[in-house]
């Protein structure tokens, strides 16, 4: 290999950072791990009556991208669906990855002034990489640090377009929406993103997200689902006024130039997706287990919990440490995850939880045990 690719390699290994591929995951572990909120991966009923669904015309691919001959009537099934629940016009993209950088990109013209939030997932950060187009940050869900970077590119700008995230993926926390929408009332020509990643299924009366939760869904004017996590699938959309949506699908190179998703795999989607809007009682269950889980933690930790969510982080202060503490949990048989720089800055390297509606209440107490002694 050249020798400027190993000495990059050197580096990640010296600094505790390089990354490998992991055995397959061990079922016989309390998976912490996986992004599967709701248990969708492991619900063998509803999987099995999915299945059953099926005949022997099921599509295993599209063969082309939807705006060549890879539009199948799964595709149109699942868009009017989401349209209809959202009151809004939806098209699908392959992964979140694929609708952030498609839409963001798309979105970045020359009259548009970005401002996205300092934690914002980096699929976001390649499409504004993507457009070339300068953007500002601002300090993670402070609306007074917000307002002062609109201030700043107001006058100039033809919009401006705020990207937050409803749920972060490293921290639970929350943006703080209501305040962010209110900020159009005194800047008209704010248009507010929002990526629901993690709060699609998870959150909301019929599991639309945290937008729908707040009662906020009329006024985001670009919301990304996906469908890789809560809903136990693959793939994401977009939904947004008919006429942004018409732009997106004429611009967005990632909607573009890929082969559609897979009609079988739409139609999985479809099926758990109408199945999530009645699962308020594992929603409630997982908001239950996510709160006794924070509220040992603070007591563990004697500091407090940022999480507002099923996601919680516990903070090991440094690669090292998050590695040895997740080790320590592997030997009693529970998988969290160590999370390094670059995906969290220097000193707030942590261990990751994501809890399921899966678990059960002895699940989290039988951790927060085992976090005691490994924490000692
Ligand atoms: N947005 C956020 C906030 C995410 O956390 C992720 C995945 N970690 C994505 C988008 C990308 O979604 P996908 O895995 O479907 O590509």
């Amino acid at each position: 290999m050249s020798g400027q690719y190993s000495r990059i390699l050197e580096t990640f290994r010296s600094e505790g950072r390089l990354r490998s591929l992991p055995p397959v995951r061990a079922h016989t572990c309390l998976d912490y791990s996986s992004n599967d909120y709701m248990g969708i991966a492991v619900n063998s009923d509803l999987n099995r009556n999915f299945i059953a669904t099926l005949n022997s015309e099921v599509q295993f691919t599209s063969s082309a991208s939807r705006l060549l001959s890879g539009a199948q009537k799964e595709h149109i099934a699942l868009e009017q669906w989401l349209g209809q629940a959202y009151s809004k016009s939806a098209l699908l993209f392959n992964s979140g990855y694929h609708a952030n950088v498609g839409c963001v990109s798309a979105l970045a013209t020359q009259g548009t002034a970005i401002i996205a939030d300092k934690l914002i997932h980096a699929s976001i950060i390649d499409g504004l990489k993507l457009s070339g187009a300068s953007f500002r940050r601002f300090k993670h869900n402070d609306i007074i640090s917000l307002q002062r970077e609109v201030r700043k590119v107001y006058a100039e700008a033809e919009r401006v377009l705020v990207i937050v995230e409803s749920i972060y993926s490293m921290d639970g926390d929350e943006a703080p929406l209501r305040e962010i929408v209110a900020l159009k009332r005194e800047f008209p020509k704010i248009l507010v993103y929002v990526d629901e990643a993690h709060a699609l299924g998870v959150r909301g009366l019929k599991g639309l997200g945290l937008c729908e939760e707040v009662d906020l869904l009329s006024e985001v004017d670009v919301l990304i689902g996906t469908f890789g996590k809560a809903v136990g699938s693959m793939g994401a959309f977009v939904v947004t006024s008919a006429e942004l949506k018409e732009y997106l699908l004429n611009t967005a190179r990632s909607f573009i130039f890929s082969t559609a998703l897979p009609p079988v795999n739409v139609a999985y989607t479809h099926y758990v997706l109408k199945a999530l809007t009645g699962m308020q009682a594992e929603r409630q269950h997982l908001a239950e287990l996510s709160y006794k889980f924070r509220e040992g933690l603070e007591h563990l930790t004697g500091t407090p919990c940022i999480s507002r969510s099923q996601i919680v982080p516990l903070m090991a202060g440094s690669n090292e440490r998050a590695l040895t503490l997740s080790a320590k949990l592997k030997e009693n048989d529970i998988l969290a995850l160590p999370i390094r720089r670059p995906t969290v800055a220097v000193g707030t390297e942590r261990l990751r939880f994501s809890l399921s509606a899966a678990m059960s209440l002895s699940d989290i107490e039988m951790t927060l045990d085992k976090l005691a002694i490994v924490l000692n």
